[in-house]
């Protein structure tokens, strides 16, 4: 089995969450440079459509950092490669692709299923 590299796998996850909260700001920025003082119907028409998809964006995002802090979390407790549900080592191929990943293919793939 590859042996993995928790340091680099910590740095991952350390520029993800800069990232990610650095979009965050940014987006959440956006959102409130974008309400005009007196917008028309036409302008207020735009103004929804842009801020529905930007939260839309901005709720991915957060997802997103929840995902890399519950990872970080783990690697903080020893606990990461480990997954949540059945306490099974995760391929590290997975954790390879996808470093925020707290569960093994089996749990996430009947964790989607259920929803
Ligand atoms: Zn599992």
């Amino acid at each position: 089995m590859t042996k993995i590299d928790l340091a680099a796998i910590r740095n991952t996850l350390a520029v993800e969450i800069e990232t990610i909260t650095a979009n965050i700001q940014s987006e959440q920025n956006n959102l409130h440079v974008n309400s005009e003082p007196n917008p028309d119907q036409l302008d207020l028409a735009e103004t929804c459509a842009r801020q529905s998809i930007a939260l839309d964006w901005l709720a991915k995002l957060e997802q997103r950092l929840g995902q890399v802090t519950v990872a970080m979390k783990r690697l903080d407790e020893g606990l990461y490669g480990i997954c949540e549900k059945c306490g099974d080592v995760i391929n590290p191929a997975r954790l390879e692709a996808m470093p925020h990943a707290i569960r093994c293919v089996a749990c996430q793939e009947r964790l989607e299923h259920v929803r």
